[in-house]
């Protein structure tokens, strides 16, 4: 027979390393069970007796093992590792994970795909969400973010109408044909996104060969109190590969989890994935006079003029122990941050401060930030805050008020000192940005600088393969959209979609 991954061999694997004989079935309430292949009955074919408490606890149990799923990000794969500081970047940022050069963080990473249901393929065009939660000892710093830079929408009030049309049509439960390029070709925005996204990088091979981002512009402040905006990346160590469309398709059906397989048995055999952290600062006055909003997530910062600057790596060398628990169950949110770290005004970001924890708030409840693989660990959480559901840190019989006389915990300077007051001013509105900002500059460098020749006609297909079944009016908003990039892609596209124009020839 041939040799199995070490994925297949889970079971093997777990029966190996037991080294007593199997526990006893317990009730949830640890009362050992006899039987478990039978209910209780009123002679051999009668009915179930109420009194069968075990089938009870089973069955109640039963119906209640799934959770919602996330509305985005449903499909991922987890692991853990650690970070570890190697360059020195005290002058932008006093969090104390970067404390010193060597100094290393436990952390967790959940890598997804965006638009599926949980039981989609992995191998699907679409951006690959990268979130990383760093158990410090100053709280838990989640950054939340891709495998781009960069993202479609730049306000978060466009989100909930986005994520929909990466959904089924309402009516159908269909993937929709139109809902898609309909947003896309509405809101010029997302141009720079689609490129990147119908470029090669939009079906990395597996999560361990893609960069990671943090996509947002965070602002970071030092031990003095001086901030500075900047950007995350994360690049891979093991090189960028892709996959193509046609070995993506096969997958599909073949091994629709080969993402999540394939980092399994990597850190099972102990080929463990790393990233290198860099960051990108801005100063504020460079913020002042930037010819683009460095606060729009439609943009990257120009390499040219903000160079990458080492900081650490990211290693993870250990498999979930259980999936439920610790990825299915894993939270994250931008909201956590630790000090030195702070938001900055990205309107996208301010959005998922929010949606992210309000997220987790309905599918795991109130306390999700008890559960073990949210817990930050490495610091005791002292606050004022009781109860709930599943209150398992519940603070014993420390003071529930604020301020008190009763030695309850007290007020931090040093986080004070790293949230330095700073001046906004500006007129209440809703500033509608999607044909006043420049849509198209950084689209139009991707396209023409980037991507080589190969690259710019594999990019023309992939668009023509998923916009050849939309609406002939969209095709059209499409092609006009896409000459605003380049002339080039515009005809191209165009080139590309006649055949399939009759079809829709009577919209
Ligand atoms: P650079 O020439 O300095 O950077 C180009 C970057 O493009 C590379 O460093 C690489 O990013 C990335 N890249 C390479 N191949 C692909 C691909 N097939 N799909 C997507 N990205 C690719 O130029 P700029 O910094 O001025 O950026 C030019 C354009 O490059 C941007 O408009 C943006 O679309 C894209 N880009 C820029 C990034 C940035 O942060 N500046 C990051 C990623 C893409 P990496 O090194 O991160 O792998």
């Amino acid at each position: 027979m041939a040799s199995r991954d070490p994925a297949s061999d889970q079971l093997v694997n777990h029966k190996k390393s037991l080294k007593d004989s199997p526990a006893y079935i317990t009730t949830k309430a640890g009362a050992p069970v006899g039987v478990k292949t039978a209910v209780q009955t009123v002679g051999k074919n009668g009915p179930i007796l109420l009194q069968d408490v075990n089938f009870l606890d089973e069955i109640s149990s039963f119906d209640r093992e799934r959770i919602p799923e996330r509305v985005v990000h449903a499909k991922g794969a987890g692991a853990f590792g650690y970070f570890e500081v190697t360059h020195d970047i005290t002058k932008y940022c006093a969090a104390k994970i970067f404390e010193t050069v060597g100094k290393t963080t436990p952390m967790a990473v959940r890598f997804s795909t965006v638009g599926g249901e949980s039981g989609s393929a992995d191998t699907v065009r679409d951006p690959r969400g990268f979130a990383v939660k760093f158990y410090t000892d100053d709280g838990n710093w989640d950054l939340v973010g891709n495998n781009t830079p960069i993202f479609f929408i730049r306000d978060a009030a466009l989100f909930p109408s986005f994520i929909h049309t990466q959904k089924r049509n309402p009516a159908t439960h269909l993937k929709d044909p139109d809902m898609f390029w309909d947003f896309i070709t509405l809101r010029p925005e997302t141009t720079h996104q689609v490129i990147y996204l119908f470029g090669d990088r939009g079906i990395p091979d597996g999560y361990r060969h893609m960069n990671g981002y943090g996509s947002h512009t965070f602002k970071m402040v030092n031990a003095q109190g001086v901030a500075h905006w900047v950007k995350f990346h994360y690049k891979t160590n093991q090189g960028i590969k892709n996959l193509s469309v046609e070995k993506a398709a096969e997958l599909a059906s073949s091994d629709p989890d080969y993402s999540i397989r394939d980092l399994y048995n990597a850190i099972a055999k102990g080929d463990f994935p790393s990233w290198t952290m860099y960051i990108q600062v801005m100063t504020m006055a460079q913020a002042e006079s930037c010819k683009f909003n460095p606060f729009d997530m439609t943009k990257v910062w120009p390499h040219s003029e903000y160079p990458l600057i080492p900081v650490g790596k990211m290693v993870l060398n250990r498999n979930p122990k259980n999936y439920f628990a610790e990825v299915e169950q894993i939270a994250f949110s931008p909201a956590n941050m630790v000090p030195g770290i702070e938001p900055s005004p990205d309107k996208m970001l301010q959005g998922r401060l929010f949606s992210y924890s309000d997220t987790h708030r309905h599918r795991l409840g109130a306390n999700f930030l008890q559960i073990p693989v949210n817990c930050p660990f490495r610091v005791s959480v002292s606050n004022y805050q009781r109860d709930g559901p599943q209150a398992m840190n519940n603070q014993e019989g420390c003071p529930n008020y604020f301020p008190n006389s009763f030695s309850g915990p007290q007020e931090c300077p040093r986080a004070q000192r790293l949230q330095p007051r700073y001046n906004l001013t500006g007129d209440v509105d809703r500033y509608d940005s999607g044909q006043t900002e420049d849509n198209f500059s950084q689209a139009t460098i991707l396209y023409k600088q980037v991507f080589d020749d190969a690259q710019k006609q594999r990019t023309v297909e992939n668009i023509v393969g998923h916009l050849k079944d939309a609406a002939g009016f969209i095709q059209e908003r499409a092609i006009k959209i896409f000459t605003q990039v380049h002339p080039d892609l515009g005809s191209k596209v165009a080139a590309g979609l006649a055949p399939f124009k009759k079809y829709h020839a009577n919209l």
